[in-house]
């Protein structure tokens, strides 16, 4: 276990400083100690699950709506008007904190923020119905 495991627990309880910007039953938000861009949250579950599917719905719930109006906040406070929001599963992904977060990113005219390279690729028409099919069945 390393000590980025319980780093978010920590922050969460105040055992680790951070500047907080948001608190409440289930959720706590904090600046980004490396941001991306001026303004750069996390927002995190104070329990910590592993990735987003982990969480448990009423959790979920809880970020979800914090999240929309924390990005609210930090576009009054900041002046951007543009945004992105990230949140990676798994270090394959980008993961390196191992407790679920969502990034909220400015986005500035200076091109500060999370750069956009989205290398996307047609659908596959043939495969599409049967995967869909396959990830409907599977929602819970
Ligand atoms: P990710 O790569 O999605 O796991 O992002 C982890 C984020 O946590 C990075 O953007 C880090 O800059 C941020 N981070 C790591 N340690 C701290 C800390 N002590 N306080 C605030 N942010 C942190």
């Amino acid at each position: 276990m390393s000590d980025l495991d319980h780093l978010f627990e920590r922050i969460a309880a105040g055992e680790i400083p951070s500047h907080r910007v948001y608190e409440d039953e289930h959720v706590f938000a904090f600046l980004d100690i490396n941001p991306l861009s001026r303004g750069h949250t996390l927002v995190i579950p104070k329990k910590r699950y592993l990735k987003l599917h982990e969480v448990p719905q009423d959790v979920a719930a809880a970020l979800g709506r914090a999240v929309a109006r924390i990005a609210g906040a930090v576009l009054g406070a900041t002046g951007a008007t543009a945004y992105n929001v990230l949140q990676n599963n798994g270090a394959p992904a980008g993961q390196a904190v191992p407790h679920v977060h969502f990034h909220i990113i400015p986005k500035y005219a200076d091109g500060t923020g999370l750069p956009h390279h989205w290398p996307a690729r047609p659908l596959d028409k043939t495969e599409a119905p049967g995967l869909a099919q396959a990830i409907a069945q599977r929602v819970v």
